[in-house]
């Protein structure tokens, strides 16, 4: 018997819809539905609401249905398209790196607005996408970016990302746990580093678990401060005098990871709340003087 094969934009979107089969809301459902037809067809959602009619071959629709497997296998749909929109720019992604977050962009909106019109020299550590320092240094000109990730596959990718948006970063494969950080002093470092505590698992979805990379994720209990110690201790030598940290971190440990920067020199430590009202950036100065008077943030 020959296939029936949707022939309108509408119909479409309803095999898609009737294809889905996740424990999502509606209107998530919908939202994947658009992302699917806009990237396999090239029809956008209001074409799909006009409705116009289509001819699917039969090599589209064989496309479409494994789409449609991989999502209903939690596959995030960044993945299965390939790209996420990060600060109003299209980042590369796949399974090796973290889908950027809306608090890293609360992360990088903060830092544009404190460094705007300066000629800083910046380090991202774990870069997962690149799609910090790539957006930091098409927002801040003249900014010299670097950036470092312990993974050749994340570096690969974040390299086209850079090339993607036509700006130089410099890439270094570097595991910070056991290597120091060439190319300072830096005017900032930033890093959104592993936050999520191991027993945090059991509370997170399996598109998260079962496909995004757990070492850009995951933290031991035991010591869930590990990779903010470090990038800390390493911070002391790579900042200038004067340079900035910045951290995203998990909502539980802000209060922590301050006393720690505080215990380790570093001045006007505070902490700023994302749009759920969480504790989410945590971020300080270094000064070589210990009685110098801190500036403000
Ligand atoms: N915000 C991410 C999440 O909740 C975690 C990012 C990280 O561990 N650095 O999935």
């Amino acid at each position: 018997m020959p296939e029936i094969l949707p022939d309108s934009s509408k119909k479409l979107f309803q095999y898609i819809i009737n294809g889905i089969d996740i424990n999502e809301p509606e209107a998530e459902v919908s939202s994947i539905a658009y992302r699917v037809i806009d990237h396999l067809f090239h029809i956008d959602k209001a074409e799909v609401i006009v409705d116009r009619s289509l001819n699917i071959t039969t090599k589209e629709k064989k496309n479409l249905d494994q789409f449609i497997m991989r999502i209903n296998d939690h596959e995030p749909i960044q993945y299965i398209v390939g790209e996420t929109e990060f600060y109003g720019r299209k980042f590369e992604v796949n399974s090796s790196v973290l889908i950027p977050r809306p608090e890293t962009e609360e992360l990088i909106a903060l830092i544009i607005k404190e460094n705007r019109d300066k000629k800083i020299k910046f380090l991202d550590i774990g870069t997962g996408s690149g799609c910090i320092p790539v957006t930091l240094a098409r927002e801040l000109r003249d900014s010299k970016a670097y950036a470092i990730d312990i993974d050749p596959r994340v570096i690969k990718t974040a390299r086209s990302n850079a090339a993607r948006h036509e700006v130089d970063v410099e890439f270094l494969l570097i595991d910070i746990l056991t290597e120091s950080i060439p190319g300072g002093p830096f005017d900032l470092i930033v890093s959104n580093p592993p936050y999520v505590l191991e027993s945090e698992r059991e509370h997170m979805k399996a598109n998260v678990l079962d496909h995004e990379p757990a070492t850009a994720l995951f933290v031991s209990d035991k010591d869930p401060f590990l990779f903010y110690r470090r990038i800390c201790e390493l911070s002391q030598q790579a900042l200038r005098d004067g340079g900035r940290l910045y951290f995203e971190v998990n909502e539980k440990y802000a209060e922590d990871i301050k006393a720690m920067m505080e215990v380790l020199d570093f001045h006007s430590v505070d902490i700023t709340q994302d749009l759920n009202g969480k504790n989410r950036i945590v971020r300080g100065l270094w000064t070589n003087d210990l009685f110098a008077k801190p500036e403000r943030l």
